[in-house]
């Protein structure tokens, strides 16, 4: 399988794998409204295992007291994880008291990251540090349903396994990054997959039991904005990545962790709406970014000015100068701009990552995209923020699940 590096040269599984900075032991939560409980259970996780890590095997009292947590809120940490297979656990005595010793489970240092598009598996395997050791690009059919993805998971880990000569006992967790996470009551999932009767928390627990290794599942645009803040080094800032393909969608990191929003819906930047005067859209309302600077209205454009085309014959047009391409791509990139200026009025990001077919257009997208960012954003947010265009390659959003699945191990 063709393995790219991060800097997306090709590379193969015996050459030196690509790299990414490798996640802090004292990262926050990730992938949970900051402030939620769930959140705040994440943090609690990885300071109990930073703090493993740190000193080796140590009594659930010695970590309350080196970590500062309450032995209550150790005691429920140090039982998730020895659930999970990620410590152990014995009786000792200390102080002349019955003490539970609590040691990290060693022999598990992968990580696995999925991504599901259309037709396609992207599949990318991690080595402690953070170093992509594998990456595979799999057609795959059945995707649609949690059995068949599952499947089509468990078959690509396999064949990553093999290529790096790994055993299949050596991956410690995994996440499954979708067009957008199913849930109960929004509707089919976008981006021409349709979980059909699956609810996101099926499709977790389904993989999770074929991998036997914790599991997560979680919006791509969000994990592709996390491999970029890595990637970035913008563990600290915000970021905001914008992926204009059959639908155009963001995701989101702030403080250096992916934000998804209470259901798992934040990043639906294609709704926002750029356009008084503008064309209806499938969500009911008028003149939503989607009419302007998604694939599908991009080429519903030119065949309106010209004639029917592919994206593919589009983008040669618009690179080559064809006048009609180049108005179409430039109020593409314009209302993107426009869109993500309200964003960026929020979130105030550091970076700004394009990406999806549209952003292959990468140049003819970028100036009028950041001279409509800097005219609508308020100041000094639209000219702060640094414009560039996907650097990890289609498959990002694989990377980012693969580093935030890495998260859980504590070797990483
Ligand atoms: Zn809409």
């Amino acid at each position: 399988m063709a393995s790219l590096s991060i800097s997306d040269r090709p590379v193969q599984a015996s050459q030196p794998p690509g790299s990414v900075a490798a996640p802090s032991p004292t990262l926050g939560p990730g992938g949970a409204a900051p402030g939620s409980q769930q959140a705040l259970a994440l943090r609690n996780r990885e300071i109990v295992l930073a703090g493993l890590l740190a000193a080796g095997p140590a009594t659930q009292a010695a970590l309350a007291r080196s970590t500062g947590l309450s032995a209550a809120t150790v005691s429920n940490v140090v039982s998730r994880l020895r659930r999970e297979g990620r410590v152990r656990t014995d009786y000792t005595v200390s102080h002349g008291r019955r003490a539970v010793l609590v040691q990290l489970q060693e022999g598990r240092p992968l990580a696995a990251g999925f991504e599901v598009s259309s037709g396609l598996l992207h599949a990318v395997l991690l080595r402690p540090g953070g170093q992509i050791v594998a990456r595979a690009s799999v057609p795959a059919s059945g995707l649609q349903t949690g059995a068949g993805l599952s499947e089509a998971v468990a078959d690509s880990l396999r064949i990553l396994l093999a290529e790096v000569g790994a055993e299949e006992g050596s991956l410690g967790a995994a996440s499954v990054a979708l067009p957008r996470p199913p849930v109960p009551g929004a509707g089919p999932v976008t981006g021409g997959i349709a979980f059909r009767g699956c609810s996101g928390g099926a499709i977790q627990a389904v993989i999770q039991e074929a991998l036997g290794v914790p599991v997560t599942v979680a919006a791509a645009p969000a994990m592709a904005a996390f491999a970029h803040s890595r990637h970035l080094q913008a563990t600290d800032g915000a970021v905001l990545f914008l992926s204009a393909g059959s639908e155009v969608t963001a995701g989101i990191v702030l403080g250096g962790q992916p934000y998804t929003g209470h259901a798992g819906l934040a990043g639906q930047i294609g709704h926002i709406r750029v356009s008084d005067q503008g064309l209806p859209c499938r969500c009911g309302n008028r003149g939503c970014l989607d009419t302007i600077a998604s694939v599908p209205a991009v080429l519903a454009a030119y065949a309106t000015a010209h004639a029917p085309v592919t994206f593919r014959e589009f983008a040669a047009f618009a690179v080559a100068g064809d006048p009609a391409a180049l108005r179409i791509a430039e109020a593409a990139a314009e209302a993107l701009g426009r869109a993500a200026a309200g964003a960026a009025n929020i979130i105030n990001p550091r970076h700004i990552v394009l990406s999806g077919p549209l952003g292959a257009l990468g140049a003819l997208l970028l100036d009028p995209f950041r001279r409509s960012l800097v005219k609508e954003a308020g100041p000094g947010i639209g000219d702060a923020a640094v414009v560039s265009l996907n650097a990890l390659g289609p498959d990002a959003a694989a990377v980012g699940a693969a580093l935030y699945a890495a998260r859980a191990i504590t070797t990483f």
